[in-house]
């Protein structure tokens, strides 16, 4: 069935698109502010320099120099106060006087007007002519109707403006003039807006390259991700034997050894199921074999033979199912957890003892006991020490006798040992017989399955100890040792 789950993005363009976007977006904010701040800058100076032309107009037309104004004090020029003496006849030679001494700076323009009507012009070539737009003529002309300076902003068909109009007039004259200075605010701020374009050019440039190394470098980082991907898709259950080759000394390469430690397990965990398996096919093999054979032979006239059969396949079926027990019985031990609580090991002993000897086949023996308490699963480590006992039962003469006890032993730990005068173990079993199913010999003719001891190996693993074994031709003593987790002499 095809997948409708849409495609999502791979990590490395997900860290990339993170970086990228907090990289363009610090350096956008970054650029803004700086432009706006510089826009802000010019847009002052433009004013300033404006109001120093009020000053200076003023200057004129009252008689002085034009240069005279242009000092600090130039911007507290919207006074309107009119200058107590005026040297010039009309309203017109005063503008003309003021046109021949305030000359237009750069992207400025400026404009003188009677009554009205543009009638001056600077004799410098300007850029921007300001009588060519009526509408500001009449616009500037009412707003100083009143006598006062007007600072103001223009857009019209000449552009973006920033201006100032300076009333001029000369007592006895009626006629009414303006003096006009303009900024183009459009090239005044092209400066700025040319050195945006160049920072906005080389942080693109910049955006890039952190592109570039970003994508290299998570690539770089996330590739010991990618292999684990591939790995973990190449590894099946019928080959658990790959590992990810663990690169570097980091979380990632922690990561790898995590999950090849994983794999380690598992491999393990399949390996021991399929020996189960295989063990438990052929221990069932012979008991099948014998009742087959045994009820395919037996001749069902004669009811001694019939019985005989019977009677075998009844052992056998007797023998299967014990065996059944005991793997379901390993099965738990090796899975379910070790459950301890604290244990008077005195008490134990002498319990374990007390069971052991019900057995009157042998001359039972209690050695000694370590007088310690131990965190410990009474209930299993009384199963395994058992088991020992059963062994030690089983396979050694009748009638002789077999000693228990506990001790603390070398190493902090606990054991619980029994020992008994039966033929022991010989030095080549010795690792065999704590397999599954591992016996000795022809089993001495005692009827066992093989799985008391690998049992007895599992508890005490749980428990985070082993089983030991001193055996000779006259004898063997098991122990298993437990390490004393929490000891409490009395
Ligand atoms: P089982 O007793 O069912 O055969 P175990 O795992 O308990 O299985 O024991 C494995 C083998 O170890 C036994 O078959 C026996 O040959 C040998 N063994 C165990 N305990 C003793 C003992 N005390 N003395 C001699 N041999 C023993």
């Amino acid at each position: 069935m095809p997948s409708s789950r849409t495609p999502r993005w791979s990590v490395r363009t997900r860290i990339l698109a993170a970086i990228l976007a907090v990289t363009a977006l610090s350096m956008a904010g970054a650029g803004l502010t700086a432009h706006l701040v510089q826009r802000d800058r010019v847009l002052h100076e433009i004013d300033e320099r404006l109001l120093t032309r009020v000053e200076a107009v003023r200057s004129v037309v009252a008689g002085g120099e034009a240069t005279d104004v242009t000092g600090p004090d130039a911007t507290d020029a919207t006074a309107t106060e009119t200058a107590p003496f005026a040297p010039h006849a009309t309203t017109r030679e005063a503008l003309q006087a003021v046109f021949s001494r305030v000359l237009p700076e750069r992207y400025e323009s400026s404009l003188g007007v009677i009554d009205g009507k543009a009638a001056l012009v600077s004799a410098i070539d300007v850029d921007v002519h300001l009588e060519d737009d009526p509408a500001l003529v009449d616009r500037v002309v009412n707003e100083v109707s009143d006598g006062s300076v007007r600072l103001g902003t223009y857009v019209g068909p000449l552009g973006a403006l920033r201006y100032v109009a300076t009333p001029v007039t000369v007592e006895g004259d009626p006629q009414q003039g303006v003096y006009l200075a303009a900024f183009d605010i459009d090239a005044e701020l092209r400066d700025s807006t040319s050195s945006f374009t160049t920072y906005a050019v080389v942080a693109a440039v910049g955006l890039v390259a952190v592109g570039l190394v970003g994508w290299l470098v998570a690539g770089r980082l996330l590739r010991p991700l990618r292999d684990l991907r591939d790995a973990a898709s190449r590894i099946s259950a019928a080959d658990l034997t790959e590992r990810i080759p663990v690169q570097g000394n980091d979380d990632l390469s922690g990561l790898t050894s995590t999950v090849n430690m994983m794999l380690d397990r598992i491999d393990g965990a399949v390996n021991a199921q399929k020996q189960l398996l295989n063990d438990v096919r052929h221990e069932l093999k012979t008991p099948i074999t014998i009742i087959h054979g045994q009820l395919e032979v037996a001749d069902p006239e004669d009811p001694a033979d019939v019985r005989n059969a019977i009677a075998i396949a009844i052992d056998e079926l007797d023998r299967m199912s014990a065996l059944v027990d005991e793997i379901e019985f390993l099965a738990d031990s090796q899975q379910a957890g070790v459950n301890r609580s604290p244990v008077d090991i005195r008490d134990l002993t002498e319990q374990v003892f007390a069971k052991a000897s019900t057995n009157g086949n042998h001359e039972w023996n209690l050695a000694e006991f370590a007088e310690v308490v131990c965190m410990l699963d009474v209930g299993r480590i009384t199963q395994a020490w058992l088991q020992l006992a059963d062994n030690a039962a089983k396979y050694s003469p009748e009638g002789s006798p077999i000693s228990m006890g506990s001790r603390v032993g070398d190493g902090d730990v606990v054991e619980f040992w029994v020992a008994d005068q039966g033929p022991g173990i010989p030095k080549d079993m010795e690792e065999r017989i704590f397999e599954r199913f591992g016996r000795v010999g022809a089993n001495r003719g005692v009827q066992g399955s093989g799985l008391g001891l690998p049992i007895v190996a599992t508890i005490a693993n749980a428990h985070g100890g082993r089983v030991t074994l001193h055996s000779s031709p006259v004898g063997s003593r098991f122990g298993i040792e437990i390490p004393l987790v929490q000891e409490v002499v009395e």
